[in-house]
């Protein structure tokens, strides 16, 4: 007999980091025989919506979210194969689904790779040492494969070369906030949003990279007509066209400006001088570090029309509550962790944070770089935000770990580490669910240092992107519809996603390949984990352990969670702290649980609702984690970005995302509907600037820098003996031209999403140097200084 069931799973969007909540109807059918033994069961997914009890969405989606299902191989449509010049090549050969473990090419078990692996960290480690090895990992994994990689690394290989491409995304936002906070502790919730006077956008075009929290933002705004909405963008947007005022700011200056308002604020005596004396240090250092940034400096450093600035300074001092939301424009910087802190600074001047509506808001562009951070997915952190140079979180978190060999140093960052793969001191890099060819600066020196690698290993969903191509072992792995785990979006959320389909072919899940190759070196025990919910609990535990409130991050309310109470386990933002005597046994009444915390409900094994905590806002209470809980004002000094202008190389190029399309576009290049708004790269330019070189619309130009023209002499030595396609000449980019007012004079645009794996001629991460912020290590991929010829 055959039955059919009808199944909602609640799920998450695997995109940005606004984290949306999805619906997705399946059915399940079930074949019995006739004694009534199961014999198959087949479940298919129906449809997907928004999950209108999702906080982060309420049933709204954008149309990257809403195409999902035809990303997926079992649902996808095919799409017709395309050979004109430079468009998208037939995506669905790029985007192919890698099915078995590969080693130098031919298919391979499981076992054999994974022994493969492990002879070779075996052979680096007792060659060469621990910093022989690095993994290098994705804002994409999920928060319990992201747990056991770091585990496995940094207290039982020893080595703390773990960073991961939130190091290319917000890397600088949490410098920042440790060093004004002691804590890397986003300090706001979406709510905020709804109940701010003025917002101010800097660097993020949210109406196309955050759609959805645009939209919440815009609604509140049109309920009522005194909200403002200011953006700081050098381009003119989709967010722009809905602002109040649109400072179009010279690109990289912003340290001048929020310089320019903490002065202004002193000036016109616009500082909260109580909350200040009360809640801060630092504070003279800064008044006299941003004395000269006068209204007039900083309109003509900005090139911003004096009127406007006067505007935006004066809107922020007279306003009740001010969020500053923020994104790559700012993180993607020389300078990122200086901008970030001028305007976390201001905040702290007008006594415009821990209160609803107020803060400054760094958002993140993947769905999981809040969860990677959570669990110490940066070279300079431990796990459970504890740092890996304090002896004591050294100490807590080896005991607790039962840690063999716990680092006591530093690994290498993002850029650093593909360094230290070229000049052969990393032997062995393994890279989980990311293409740094594509999304690094410098693609020449990266391809060159994965050439040169002794063992390059590849996990990813599908058979080809540049990355793959240098890899010695590839291993497929299970993607969105198939993993199983938690995720945390940008107000601190944690959030279920849950499997909905089986793996395909042989591919396993990120946690599942790490605990095993843990077992094939010798540490079974530390990795014995047969579902994720052991992993959330272990690292739920972990953040709490010998805490005491002393630790920002924090889940100890989550500590006793069992499988079931994990499966139904609601969206709740951290910290999630219960006093001991209210764990899900037993739940005190409402009355007695912290007023800064929000109601939650999770369903017991019993089916009846327990009360879980969360947290919307921090510092509701003005206490920091600093020493002496006070906040730290950080004095900056301006800098300009590394690639500057010259006779040679004019133009600023900007980079960013489309609307449609992510990352190097492996899932939403196979959905026609989202190929259709940008079928091609191209590069944005202003009507001046085009007719100076006689362009038209859709003309061919190629793009060089100082990057791409002048490889290093170490990188072309290595790629001279190797077949990449790079070689060692200039590799100009080549990219049709597009017209248009949204540039500012001079100024340039190009999307990030295309690569040499999905056109031939596109190759922007060559464009940027290698230049990075001295602090967080982040790139700047927003300022490279270009030269444009017409093909
Ligand atoms: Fe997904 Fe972001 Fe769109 Fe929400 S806004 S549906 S998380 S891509």
């Amino acid at each position: 007999a055959v039955h059919y069931k009808h199944t909602q799973v609640k799920t998450t969007c695997p995109y940005c980091g606004v984290g949306c909540g999805l619906a997705i109807e399946c059915e399940t059918k079930s074949n019995h025989a006739q004694s009534g033994q199961l014999e198959t069961e087949v479940r298919e997914i129906k449809s997907l919506n928004g999950d209108q009890s999702h906080p982060a969405n309420f049933g709204k989606l954008c149309v990257k979210g809403s195409h999902l299902l035809e990303t997926l191989d079992s649902l996808s449509s095919e799409l017709p194969s395309n050979t004109e010049h430079l468009k998208l090549s037939t995506v669905n050969d790029v985007n192919k689904r890698l099915l078995k473990p590969k080693v130098n090419n031919e298919d391979a078990s499981w076992d054999d790779a994974l022994h493969l692996m492990s002879e070779k960290i075996k052979s680096c480690l007792s060659n060469y040492g621990p910093e022989s090895v690095a993994f290098y990992l994705s804002g994409q994994l999920l928060t319990e494969d992201y747990y056991v990689a770091n585990k496995l690394m940094k207290g039982f290989i020893g080595s703390a070369n773990v960073d991961t491409n939130s190091r290319l995304c917000m890397s600088s936002a949490v410098a920042a906030y440790k060093r004004a906070f002691g804590a890397d502790a986003v300090p706001c919730c979406y709510e905020d949003l709804e109940h701010t006077e003025l917002l101010v956008l800097v660097g993020s075009n949210a109406a196309w990279t955050h759609p959805v929290l645009f939209q919440r933002m815009q609604q509140a705004i049109a309920k009522d007509t005194k909200r403002k909405l200011l953006v700081i963008d050098p381009r003119k947007t989709a967010t722009s066209q809905s602002a109040d005022l649109h400072l179009a700011i010279k690109p990289g200056t912003d340290t001048w400006l929020f310089n320019g308002l903490l002065h202004f604020l002193i000036e016109h005596k616009a500082c909260d001088y109580k909350y200040i004396q009360d809640n801060t240090q630092g504070f003279n250092e800064v008044v006299k570090a941003c004395e000269n940034y006068t209204l007039e400096s900083v309109a003509s450093t900005c090139e911003l029309d004096r009127l406007d600035l006067l505007r935006f300074y004066t809107w922020f001092a007279e306003s009740k509550s001010t969020i500053s939301f923020y994104s790559m424009g700012v993180n993607q910087s020389t300078s990122g962790v200086d901008k970030a802190n001028a305007i976390i600074n201001c905040h702290l001047a007008s006594g415009k944070i821990g209160k609803k509506g107020s803060g400054p808001f760094s958002i993140t562009g993947q769905p999981n770089a809040m969860g990677g951070r959570e669990v110490g997915g940066l070279a300079n952190m431990l796990a459970a935000h504890m740092d890996i140079e304090n002896p004591e979180h050294q100490e807590l978190v080896k005991t607790f770990w039962e840690a063999p060999n716990i680092v006591r140093k530093n690994g290498q960052k993002a850029v650093d580490m593909f360094d230290d793969v070229l000049s052969g001191k990393i032997k062995f890099i393994w890279i989980m669910g990311t293409n740094p060819v594509v999304s690094m600066p410098n693609r020449r020196k990266v391809e060159a240092a994965l050439a040169h690698c002794e063992t390059v290993v590849v996990s990813d969903l599908v058979q080809h992107n540049d990355t793959l191509a240098f890899a010695d072992i590839k291993l497929p792995a299970t993607g969105w519809s198939e993993k199983n785990g938690t995720v945390t979006n940008s107000e601190r959320r944690i959030s279920r996603q849950r499997g909905l389909l089986s793996p395909t072919g042989n591919a396993k899940h990120d946690w599942q390949i790490i605990c095993e190759l843990a077992a094939k070196l010798g540490f079974k025990n530390a990795f014995n984990f047969t579902h994720p919910h052991q992993i959330f609990v272990e690292h739920a535990r972990l953040s709490a352990y010998h805490n005491g409130g002393k630790r920002c991050f924090n889940l100890s309310g989550l500590t006793n969670l069992t499988e079931q109470q994990y499966d139904a386990l609601t969206p709740v933002q951290w910290p999630v702290i219960l006093p001991e005597s209210i764990l899900p046994e037993s739940v005190s009444p409402e009355s007695s649980l912290p007023a800064s915390s929000a109601k939650l409900g999770l369903k017991n094994d019993q089916g009846t609702t327990n009360t879980f905590l969360g947290t919307e806002r921090l510092f509701t209470d003005n206490k920091f984690y600093t020493s002496n809980q006070k906040a730290i004002f950080i004095a900056v000094c301006a800098q300009l970005p590394y690639q500057r202008t010259t006779s040679h190389y004019p133009y600023v190029l900007n980079s960013g995302r489309m609307r449609d399309q992510w990352h190097t576009m492996t899932r939403t290049g196979k959905a026609q509907k989202l190929v259709e708004h940008s079928e091609q790269a191209e590069l944005f330019i202003n009507p001046k600037d085009a007719a100076k070189h006689g362009l038209r619309n859709g003309e061919y130009v190629t793009l060089m820098s100082e990057s791409n023209a002048h490889i290093q002499d170490a990188s072309k030595q290595v790629l001279a003996n190797t077949s990449v396609t790079s070689k060692t000449k200039p590799s100009p980019a080549i990219l049709p031209i597009k017209i248009s007012q949204e540039l500012r004079k001079g100024e340039l645009f190009v999307p990030i999403h295309w690569s040499k794996s999905n056109t031939s001629h596109v190759d922007i991460a060559s464009l940027y140097s290698s230049a990075n912020d001295p602090i967080s290590g982040q790139p700047e991929l927003k300022h490279a200084a270009v030269n444009i010829k017409k093909i």
